[in-house]
């Protein structure tokens, strides 16, 4: 039997619960009625940006439709900037499903990452410097509210 254990039931002290409600701050790069979209604090690659539905859901098993599009939709927004902002091709989505996984965040959220996957850095490790997060936010937003 697995010794893994398993978050179940949403938290609403989570981290993003608290971004949400404009509790903790954050490095905004872009906000619609349904999802928002932020720096990563400890990025896996320079420009890593976390998109996030303005629902509890915990992974995708919760997801309801209409926010699973509307995070795709903003997806694509943020990985277009990215391309443009970073000067990377190659741009990783990634989302985790579970401890097991490992999910560290239980409020469902898609990482886009501008990498190669063969040189992928290590998942929520160093601390980002915070100017240079407020800067790339900055320039990614500028190019998706052009
Ligand atoms: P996961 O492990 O897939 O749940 O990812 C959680 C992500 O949230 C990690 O990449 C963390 O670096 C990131 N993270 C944790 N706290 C914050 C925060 N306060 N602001 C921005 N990103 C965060």
């Amino acid at each position: 039997m697995s010794q893994v254990s398993q978050q179940t039931a949403y938290d609403d002290n989570n981290i993003f619960a608290k971004m949400l409600n404009g509790d903790i701050p954050y490095h905004k790069v872009y906000e619609d009625d349904k999802t928002l979209a932020f720096m990563d604090i400890m990025p896996q690659a320079e420009g890593h940006v976390l998109v996030i539905p303005k629902q509890k859901a915990v992974d995708l098993a919760d997801l309801e439709p209409e926010y699973a599009a509307a995070v795709l939709m903003t997806c694509k927004k943020i990985m277009q900037a990215q391309r443009q902002v970073f000067k990377r091709e190659g741009i990783i989505q990634m989302q985790l499903n579970g401890s097991e996984a490992g999910q560290t965040v239980f409020h469902y959220h898609v990482h886009l990452i501008p990498s190669s996957i063969h040189e992928l850095g290590k998942h929520a490790i160093k601390m980002a410097n915070q100017d240079e997060l407020a800067e790339q936010a900055q320039q990614l937003a500028a190019i998706i509210n052009a």
